[in-house]
């Protein structure tokens, strides 16, 4: 017997039909002598709908109540589970966040787990009565419901396997695993039979939406496994067929590159002509990190007069405007000009192996240029070479990447 915590995201839980098909995977799971902790998120579409309500009422909203609404889809999930269970004739209940409780901090929005407190579930999972419990939510200490940030789900499910000490925790999703890049853009994608969290790490803080960031993020500080599969296939997590997510010790063959992640949510932002004197990066960047805006790529431009510069970085969409409200509130900025350019893209390449292998970048660099594509920003660390290119070139760059790189030929 093992004890495994099981999660269903939206499209596997998109209507009752589906909630059934995944019900009866838990049914066999239950089967095999396992005791199972059921994480579903809300039916797919139910939480944009959701954001999108309160954005229509008062695009302001308060930010408590924000999470108040849109921590309801996952509630009517978790009821309908349990009810699909028990049809069954297995014993199962309901948790929402706050009933477990699910604690966390107070950044509305994205909150983050503080504890989790186990006994009463661990006596029901004891009893033979499956836990269903609503993903995505948490409650503060002052007993206010918060949300984990959009795909927080994920990382209810690896908390809670983290905190149950569980064997396994099995994602399942609408493809069958991780793939060398998102399986949409390129067909010729190849699943990858095991991951390294560090990897994984990279690949969804670049734009790979399979995993929320956070999710890995837990599942790599405490060591849990975690398993990447399909809702729409017959197999149970028990026959082991996804993607595993593990520690770089278990993987046995090992690639420079394992991966092409991409995002479209971020733009280039340019402030003209500030002074070129010491301290200025911190005059801009500072007030920016102090406003929680979360800047990526950073480029100085060379002073052609010794004198003034420009600034070039890139940051997410949603924190436009509110960084052109700090930038101008700033007396020594007040009339530069800032220029902003939503029509761009973030193309990485990811593995571990970049550590110990010279020419990666040349690689990428002339894959691009072969295809005629413009690089406006560059930038790398130990396992990533990330490059910013024009939004209309994404699908060309992330195809030429991936055939560059060999990530389709190269057996699984
Ligand atoms: P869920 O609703 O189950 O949480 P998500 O939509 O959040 O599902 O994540 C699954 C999607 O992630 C897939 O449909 C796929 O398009 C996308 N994706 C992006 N990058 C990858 C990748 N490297 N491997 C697999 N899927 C990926
Ligand atoms: N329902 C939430 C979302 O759509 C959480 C999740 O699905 O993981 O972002
Ligand atoms: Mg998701």
């Amino acid at each position: 017997m093992a004890r495994i915590v099981v999660k269903f995201g939206g499209t596997s839980v998109a209507d009752t039909a589906r909630i059934e098909k995944a019900a009866e995977k838990v049914a066999r799971e239950v089967a095999l002598g396992h005791e199972v902790a059921v994480i579903v998120s809300a039916m797919s579409g139910v939480t944009n709908q959701l954001v999108e309500y309160c954005r229509t009422i008062s695009p302001m909203h308060d930010a408590r109540e924000y999470d108040t609404v849109v921590a309801s889809g996952e509630q009517v999930t978790a009821g309908l589970m349990a009810i699909a269970l028990q049809k069954r004739g297995i014993s199962a209940r309901s948790w929402m966040g706050w009933q477990v409780p699910i604690v966390s901090d107070d950044v509305h929005g994205k909150a983050r787990i503080n504890d989790i407190n186990t006994p009463d579930m661990i006596k029901s999972l004891g009893n033979k009565e499956v836990a269903v419990l609503a993903g995505f939510q948490g409650v503060t200490l002052d007993n206010r419901i918060t949300t984990l940030g959009r795909g927080g789900s994920d990382t209810t499910a690896v908390a809670l396997a983290a905190a149950l000490k569980a064997d396994r925790c099995d994602i399942y999703t609408d493809v069958d695993g991780i793939y060398t890049t998102d399986p949409r853009i390129v067909p010729a994608a190849r699943k990858i039979s095991r991951i390294s969290y560090e990897e994984m790490l990279e690949l969804a803080s670049l734009g790979a939406k399979v995993l929320q960031v956070r999710s890995v993020e837990m599942a790599y500080k405490q060591n849990v496994p975690v398993q990447v599969l399909s809702s729409f296939d017959e197999a149970i997590g028990s026959d082991l067929p996804g993607t595993l997510v593990t520690k770089e010790d278990d993987i046995m063959e090992q690639y420079v590159v394992t991966g092409v992640a991409f995002t479209k949510d971020e733009a280039k932002v340019t402030l003209v002509g500030v002074l070129d004197t010491p301290g200025v990066a911190s005059r801009i960047f500072g007030p920016l990190a102090d406003a929680a805006i979360n800047v990526d790529m950073i480029v100085q431009n060379i002073s052609r007069d010794g004198n003034k510069t420009d600034m070039t970085f890139t940051l997410p969409e949603t924190d436009i405007a509110k960084t052109q409200e700090v930038l101008k509130a700033q007396p020594e900025f007040k009339d530069c000009e800032i220029r902003v350019d939503e029509n761009v893209a973030k193309v990485s390449i990811v593995g571990i192996g970049m550590r110990s292998h010279a020419g990666v970048a040349k690689t990428m660099f002339t894959a691009l240029a072969e295809k005629g594509v413009n690089i406006q920003v560059i930038s790398t660390s130990e396992i990533k070479v990330s490059v910013l290119i024009g939004r209309e070139y994404l699908e060309l760059a992330v195809r030429a990447l991936h055939a560059a790189f060999g990530l389709e030929k190269a057996a699984a």
